[in-house]
């Protein structure tokens, strides 16, 4: 008998005051894990509380707050977090950071160790991609292995969520791959294209400061932890 296939997984939307949730909300009566939304289409989703201390709540038919364990809502639907009222939609991530997170600042406005973070792939990728950009079968396959990946994370974004630049920073410069496959441009142009991008991206994330790293190792980015120019922290 043959097993019956495999059921996708369906994308889920974690909240709390974690940094290990997807939206991350920086408040002292959110907790730790408050809730989590359950992906069913891009306009319905299954809002669950995560035992919360202080409870997440919906209005009743007379904008009465009742409090909830879990409940199919809509995009537009208003749902307390504790205290805090929010619209579903502002609860789902959009260019890595939700509108409900902004609404809580990070507790150190210099604190850019996730941006920095991603740089990493940029670093890495960079004199890999200048080496097989003159290949255009290698990349054509390289495409085939990174761009699954890429575009998985633009589904998950079902609901509209991750926006194009977060997608772009989380996969370095592998999104340039169709581009470096193309016969419209010639070796010349696909390393103007790729130095540019990289100078572009390999650079202070603080965005006050920007400060271009150059050829500097990130390693030796990581050991110096901070930036000199604008005191941005970039490893803890
Ligand atoms: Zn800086």
């Amino acid at each position: 008998m043959s097993s019956p296939p495999a059921i996708p997984e369906i994308p889920t939307v974690t909240i709390g005051r974690d940094k290990a949730n997807t939206v991350v909300l920086n408040h002292a009566t959110i907790s730790r894990t408050h809730a989590r939304l359950i992906v069913c289409s891009p306009t319905s989703f299954i809002l669950e509380d995560s035992d919360s201390k202080h409870g997440t709540f919906f209005a009743d038919v007379n904008q009465r707050k009742v409090q909830l364990a879990r409940k199919l809502v809509d995009l537009e639907d208003e749902i307390w977090l504790a205290e805090h009222k929010f619209r579903v939609e502002e609860l789902l991530p959009d260019t890595g950071k939700s509108p409900a997170e902004s609404r809580f600042p990070k507790k150190n406005p210099l604190d850019f160790t996730e941006e920095f973070a991603l740089l990493r792939k940029v670093y890495d990728d960079y004199p890999q991609l200048r080496k097989d950009c003159r290949n255009r079968e290698k990349m054509i396959r390289l495409w085939s292995v990174v761009g699954g990946s890429v575009i998985g994370i633009g589904t998950v974004a079902t609901a509209g969520s991750l926006g194009f630049l977060a997608m772009l920073s989380s996969a370095g410069l592998s999104i340039l791959i169709p581009t470096l496959s193309s016969h419209l441009l010639s070796t010349d142009e696909k390393l103007e294209l790729l130095e540019k991008e990289y100078r572009q991206h390999y650079r202070c994330p603080n965005t006050i400061c920007r400060e271009p790293f150059g050829n500097r190792e990130y390693e030796m980015l990581e050991r110096q932890k901070k930036c000199h120019r604008c005191k941005a922290v970039w490893v803890e």
